[in-house]
Parts: structure tokens; C-alpha cells; sequence
């Protein structure tokens, strides 16, 4: 038998439980002090303790995962802890395409999918001399919004960013990317493929609620100019959203071509959950500022299935659900290698 295993953060509970449910083997690789909160839930059969998720990596860890056949869910906390070299090395089967991983890690490998696969980006400003218009500020990596700033000028990068550096939330040498803001209706687009079936679905959107950029719109204008502080992106919850039907074809477009995008530059392609991030302006055109190329933390929302999906299966379907489906229906056609890396 299969069993699916995921580090203990982000999204593990909903693919756990999906898996459990499509009567699979859960294992939950549980760091010491989240041991307390992971025992409360029945369906995770075992936890694999570690003190860092790091240790995923060793050969105890890997062997244990071995001998139960274990498929490895990767998630957003895989990626922020550990490097594409750490990522690419696990032994044990992936889910999806773990060399996809890279390319959303690295804002320059980021940017040329997202162009290869046609989706409409902000402009990238590449030296703070460029900066005209209202500009957002990010770090490498999937830091969750953490530390992001805006600015209108140069001297307000330069005042920013000292800022946040005597603070300790950036470090000085630290490579920031700048990109045009994009205002509108934020709107993260969740897709699955499946390579077995060469079907794409379209699952769900949601929007991130991130602090405390969010509380800033709570505070009179007044307030606001006095306050001296930076505010910051990072990312609390989500909430869900369904878009005007009237959308929904161009939805399906941006992510077929970023299938097809991905099949041409990082094999064997996008399969699996991704999602794509952006906002529609007033005239409903959609800008892309991101995407991930595993299941997001904004599908848990759907636990219980997303409308979307209700359309597509009669059942309660969560994304944890369907990928441990996919992981079913490969293991009866003897196809793990069409669907893991
Ligand atoms: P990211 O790490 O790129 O997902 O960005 C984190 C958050 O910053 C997003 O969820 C948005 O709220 C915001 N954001 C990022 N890029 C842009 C942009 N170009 N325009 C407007 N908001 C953005």
C-alpha cells in the first residue's frame, strides 16, 4: 500500500485527512514542539518526530518513508526551509514536479516562466534610479510576504529599506527584486493537473488577508501619515472568493498555457496543484505577480470541496483529497513515475 507523508505545517492536515479518507497510509513528519497540536487529529496514523524538518532529509527519516512506500507531499514550508539542492536531493517519491521548485524559489527563474507561459506581469523596475510609479519591494524566496514595503521614489526605497535593515528585518546585503504595484482585486487562481488524464481543473480562488498592509486600511488617513512604521505583507489566512463567470474562460487559459509553458521549459511539467496570483484591475484584465508550483495554504479553505469542484465531482472533494486520488488511481495503474519525481 501507498502511504502519503508531509511535513506538519501549512497544509498538512487537509492532505492527510484527503488521504485518509481515499483510505491511504498518513504519516506526518512532526517537529518536537507541534507534537501536541498533530496528536489531536485521528486520521494521521503515524508521526515521524524530528526537531528540524531538515532531518526529512536523512537517511533514517528517508527510510522510514521507504519502507511504507510513502509518496511526499511538498508544500509552501518544504520550500521556505529548505533549498532547491535539499528539495532536489529527497529520495523518496514527490509529488508533482519537485525541479519546478526552483523555478518558483528564484524570482529571475520565476520571471521567465511566468513570460514564457504568457501570463501579463507588473513591470520589473531593476535599479531603484528607475523607480516612477508606486513600486513593491520583495525578498527571495517564499518569505510570505514578510518584509515586502512600498515605494514611490528612490529616497523612499533608500529610506525604507535602511529602515527595515536597522530593524533586522532586512540585511544589508540582501537582494531585493522591485516590481510596478499592481492595484486591484487580489485573486490567487487554483489549478490541479493531471498528467494521467492531460485534463486540467480548476479548483477554487482565494484571497490572502496579510498584516499588517490589511489593518492600515482600518486607520483613518491621518493616522496613517503620522505612522512612522513599514508595513508588511505577511500572511495570516485566506478567505474564499468566486470569480464572475464571465472570467472563468481566460481563468482556464492562463492555466493551460502555464501547463503547456511548463512542459516546455522543466520536465516533466506542471503536474499536480499550482496556483497562479495576481489581481484583476477596473477592467477585469488579470496581473500575474506570482505563482506556486504546489498545493497553497488558500485550498484549505475548501476542506470540504470548493464550488468549483462540486461542478466537476459528486462528492466532497478538497485538494488534499484529489491529490491522494491521483496517487490512488497511479498506484493501481502501476503509473507512481507519471505522477512523482
Ligand atoms: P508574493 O510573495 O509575490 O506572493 O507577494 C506577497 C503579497 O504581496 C501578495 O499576496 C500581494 O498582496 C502583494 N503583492 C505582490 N506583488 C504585488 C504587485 N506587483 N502588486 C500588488 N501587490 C503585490
Amino acid at each position: 500500500m501507498t502511504a502519503i507523508a508531509t511535513l506538519g505545517s501549512h497544509c498538512a492536515l487537509q492532505v492527510l485527512k484527503g488521504a485518509k479518507d481515499e483510505g491511504l497510509k498518513t504519516i506526518l513528519v512532526c517537529e518536537k514542539k507541534r507534537e501536541k497540536l498533530y496528536r489531536r487529529f485521528p486520521f494521521i496514523d503515524e508521526l515521524i518526530m524530528v526537531d528540524s524538518f531538515k532531518e526529512v532529509l536523512d537517511a533514517k527519516c528517508q527510510k522510514t518513508l521507504e519502507e511504507n512506500n510513502a509518496v511526499l507531499i511538498p508544500h509552501g514550508t518544504l520550500i521556505a526551509q529548505m533549498s532547491s539542492e535539499e528539495i532536489e536531493s529527497i529520495k523518496t517519491p514527490v509529488f508533482g514536479n519537485k525541479w519546478i521548485l526552483r523555478w518558483e524559489s528564484d524570482r529571475v527563474m520565476k520571471e521567465k516562466l511566468m513570460r514564457e507561459a504568457n501570463l501579463p506581469m507588473p513591470k520589473p523596475v531593476t535599479d531603484p534610479k528607475d523607480i516612477e510609479k508606486l513600486v513593491i519591494v520583495k525578498r527571495q524566496g517564499a518569505a510570505g510576504g514578510k518584509g515586502y514595503f512600498m515605494a514611490a521614489s528612490e529616497e523612499e526605497y533608500n529610506t525604507k529599506r535602511n529602515q527595515l535593515i536597522s530593524e533586522g528585518v532586512l540585511s544589508k546585503d540582501e537582494t531585493l527584486y522591485i516590481q510596478e504595484y499592481a492595484a486591484g482585486v487580489l485573486a490567487y487562481l487554483q489549478f490541479f493537473y493531471s498528467p494521467l488524464t492531460n485534463e486540467l481543473e480548476f479548483f477554487g480562488v482565494d484571497q490572502r488577508h496579510e498584516s499588517d498592509i490589511e489593518g492600515l486600511g482600518r486607520i483613518p488617513a491621518e493616522q496613517q501619515l503620522k505612522s512612522k512604521k513599514v508595513p508588511s505583507f505577511n500572511v495570516i489566512g485566506n478567505s474564499p472568493l468566486v470569480l464572475r463567470e464571465s472570467l472563468l474562460d481566460e481563468v482556464y487559459t492562463m492555466g493551460e498555457n502555464f501547463v503547456e509553458a511548463a512542459k516546455r521549459v522543466v520536465a516533466p511539467g506542471m503536474n499536480g496543484p499550482f496556483c497562479i496570483e495576481g489581481v484583476y484591475d477596473e477592467n477585469a484584465k488579470f496581473t500575474s505577480f506570482e505563482f506556486s508550483a504546489r498545493i497553497v495554504a488558500g485550498t484549505n479553505i475548501y476542506m470540504d470541496g470548493s464550488p468549483y469542484y462540486s461542478l466537476l465531482f459528486n462528492e466532497n472533494m478538497s485538494m488534499g483529497k484529489r491529490i491522494a486520488r491521483e496517487i490512488k488511481i497511479a498506484t493501481e495503474k502501476n503509473q507512481l513515475d507519471k505522477i512523482t519525481t
